[in-house]
Order: C-alpha cells, then structure tokens, then sequence
C-alpha cells in the first residue's frame, strides 16, 4: 500500500480520498490465515473452557498461551530474526480483534504481547532483544507489566517503588509495591517502573522472577474477566544487574506512556471481536425467542436494539482499522527516510496519540453499550450465569479504564 502519510488528527481538517481509508476486506490472504487461525484456537481451546479458565484452574492459562505460541500468535508483529512473523501494525490490530472474544484469555494474550513484550521491544538494546523477545515471542517466558502501585494510578509517575544501585554498582536493588498486574501470577518477566534515587521521573527494568526478592499476595477477586491473573507484587531488595534498565535513567515514563497509547488502540480493536460474538449471539436468541407468537426479532424495539449494536460496532471497526493503516502508512513514510525499525515504530504511533485516545474511550464505551443491550434482548436468561451475555457483561467494564 502506498497512500500518503497524514499526521495524527489531521482527518477532522484534511480531505481524504476514499482510496486512502484502509476496510478490513483489503487485509492479504496471509493477514486473513492469521484470523482464521486466531478464531479456531479460540474456537478450539479457549471458549469451551471458559468456566475452567474463570475458575482460574492451576496451570490452564499458562498452557493456553503456550499453545497460542506455538501457533505463532503470540509473535506476530514480532521481527522474524526474534522468531516472529514480522507483521504490520494493523495486522496486530486484526489479530488483538480476532482474539478479542475470547474474554479473559484475551486479556492475558494482549497484557503478555502488548504491554509486557513490547517495551523490550521498543526499547531494548540488542543484547536484551536477543535474550528475552524470542522466548517471548513463543511464550516460553511470559510477561507482566508494572506501574500501578496503591498510591499511584492515573498520575503513574507518582510512584514510590524505588531502584538503588548496589555498592558494587552491578545491581540495582529494587523495593516497592505494584498493584493490579496482569498476569503477575505466571509471568517469568516484569517490566518494572521504579524511581532512582531523588530522580523527577521513573526508569524501566527488566526483571526476571527468579531474580529473588519478589512475593505476592493472592490473586484479587474481580467484578469479571476472573480468569485473568490480577496480583499484588511485592519487591523487596529484588537484585537487578544494571545491564537490564531499559532505555535511559530516567527515560521510563515516557516508555509507560508510549506502551500505554499502543495498548489503547489494541484495546479498541480486541472490543470489536467482543462486541461481533454478542450480537451474533443476540441476533440468533431475539430469532429464537417467541413472544406474542413472535420472535421478538420482529419487535420494531429490539430491532432498534440490534440496529444501533450493529452501527456502532460498524463505526468501531471503520475508525479501528483506518488509524492503524495510517500508523503503517507513517510507518513506511519514516522507514524510507532513514529511521531506525524499533524507532519508527514508535514514532508511527506517537504521532497517531489522538486517535489511539479517541478509539479506546469510543470503543470500550460501544462495547458497554453492546454488552448492556445484549444482556437485555436476552430478557431474564441475560442476568443468568448460565446464558452468555451475563460473561460479557461483566467482562467488558474493565475496558473502560485500564
Ligand atoms: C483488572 C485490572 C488489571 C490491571 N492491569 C494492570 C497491569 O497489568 N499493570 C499496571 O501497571 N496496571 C494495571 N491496572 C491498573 C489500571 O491501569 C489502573 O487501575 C488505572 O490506571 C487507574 O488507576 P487507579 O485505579 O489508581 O484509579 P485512580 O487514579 O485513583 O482514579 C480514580 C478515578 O479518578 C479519575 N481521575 C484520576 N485523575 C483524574 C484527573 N486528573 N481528572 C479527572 N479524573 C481523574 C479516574 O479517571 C478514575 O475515574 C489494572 C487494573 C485493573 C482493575
């Protein structure tokens, strides 16, 4: 594809050709195999096990995702020389989308590829890419994310956890406590924020488990997508050789926040997988379902239901799948003036920061309204735990703010 790169938010000024807004039906046979591939194994090994996978069943996750790796899926938008496909960024947008109905599967799959992979690399130097990325990208090793600390939400750099070198100046050594990370319970790998000293900003470690000095307390008990993994960390003393500071001293905020902007569009796409399964679902049981002689199908209120569902899911999709072109499309505009891989990479969606903010507020709230009406077309079976939609209801909230 060779259309024109457009700068971030230009669309509300600039006139666009049609020709240069992507529709997911110009996705290659290959992106399309990759789907397919994605929606069987959901099809296969996640869906008819969702019950066991809420109950967070000893071991069931960790040998999903190991599975999911062996297929590839976990490496798709990684380099091939890390053991990847090496895909474009809208094909990871197709594939967090295909994934996306798979509920806490989903978000194990997405916190382990997105958030926990990517800042590595991003922002990996060559020696840590080569040690950790392709035991990452086939989920021998597993990833977790850590910023969030009790007292330090929304204003992430706020955190206390802090990161003192070692009198020898081989370690630092790392104290504090993370809160509500994903995967905590299984990762072999934490992407740890901690503060140096007095530093004004936070820096980024790569820290492996069996580091030492790292406890946790149970997993929390959540409103829904019980069956991810959601733990409070403990680091106490945790050695980390000064070899693993990712980046810069200093330089892990801006790290956060450009990882934290990826995950925003991701988690826009993975919505539009969610929101296709309910109202697949809520069409078939509003056909079925007879009242008044009827299916209520034929209720002019349901059909406005199903009708509105469908537009916004339409519209979601439509945004979803045109901004991660344009983030490829200023991908190759910055490749082909030099620009480093990793550095493009980033720079592509930095400058898209609008519209990944735009598709995550937009789409996490299509997805609660899809899920809300679809419990409600199911009348009383959609407040059953027995039926579908009470599961993707209280899945979908999450979305909303993390
Ligand atoms: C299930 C789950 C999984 C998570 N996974 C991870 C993970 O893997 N890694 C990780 O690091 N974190 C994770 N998080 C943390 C999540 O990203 C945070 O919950 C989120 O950043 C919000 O922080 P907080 O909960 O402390 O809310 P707070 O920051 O305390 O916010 C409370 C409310 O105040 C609002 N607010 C805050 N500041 C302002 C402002 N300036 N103006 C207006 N309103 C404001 C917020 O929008 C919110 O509505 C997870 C959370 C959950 C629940």
């Amino acid at each position: 594809m060779t259309t024109k790169a457009i700068k971030g938010g230009e669309f509300v000024i600039q006139e666009t050709s049609y020709e240069d807004v992507f529709i997911p039906e110009e996705f290659d046979e290959e992106a399309q195999m990759i789907r397919q591939t994605c929606l069987d194994f959901l099809d296969t090994e996640v869906l008819n096990k969702l019950d066991r996978i809420d109950a967070q069943e000893e071991g069931l996750m960790q040998s999903l995702l190991d599975k999911a790796g062996e297929l590839g899926l976990l490496g798709v938008s990684i380099p091939e020389e890390y053991g990847g496909f090496g895909k474009n960024f809208n094909t990871s947008m197709l594939v967090a989308d295909a994934v996306g109905g798979g509920f806490s599967f989903a978000v194990a799959l997405s916190a382990h590829t997105g958030i926990g992979t990517l800042p590595i690399l991003y922002y990996g130097n060559a020696e840590q890419k080569a040690k950790y990325i392709p035991k990452l990208a086939t989920g021998e090793w597993k990833a977790a994310y850590c910023l969030t600390e009790p007292n330090s939400g929304s204003d992430a750099n706020s955190g206390r956890t802090s990161a003192k070198l070692n009198a020898e100046g081989t370690h630092y050594l790392i104290n504090g406590q993370k809160m509500w990370i994903t995967n905590g319970g299984f990762a072999d790998i934490f992407i740890v924020f901690a503060k140096i000293d007095d530093d004004k900003n936070l820096s980024a470690f790569i820290v492996e488990k069996n580091f030492g000095g790292i406890t946790m307390n149970p997993e929390e008990h959540k409103m829904g997508i019980k069956g991810s993994s959601t733990r409070q960390i403990f680091f106490n003393d945790c050695p980390v050789p000064v070899e693993n500071m990712l980046s810069e001293r200093g330089n892990g905020f801006k790290i956060a926040v450009n990882i934290l902007n990826i995950g925003r569009i991701k988690l826009g796409a993975a919505t539009i997988g969610s929101a296709r399964s309910v109202i697949s679902k809520a069409v078939n049981y509003a056909n079925e379902r007879v009242q008044f002689n009827l299916p209520i199908s034929k209720f002019g209120a349901i059909r406005y239901k199903l009708a509105e569902m469908a537009t916004r899911l339409f519209a979601t999709e439509s945004a979803a799948y045109r901004a991660g072109q344009n983030i490829d499309d200023a991908y190759d505009a910055l490749i082909a003036g030099g620009m480093d891989d990793a550095k493009a990479k980033l720079k592509s969606v930095e400058q898209f920061a609008i519209e990944c903010a735009i598709i995550k507020v937009w789409c996490s709230e299509m997805l609660d309204y899809v899920v809300d009406e679809g419990v409600q077309i199911y009348g009383g079976m959609g407040y059953s735990a027995e039926a579908p939609m009470e599961r993707a209801y209280r899945d979908s909230r999450i979305n909303r703010y993390f």
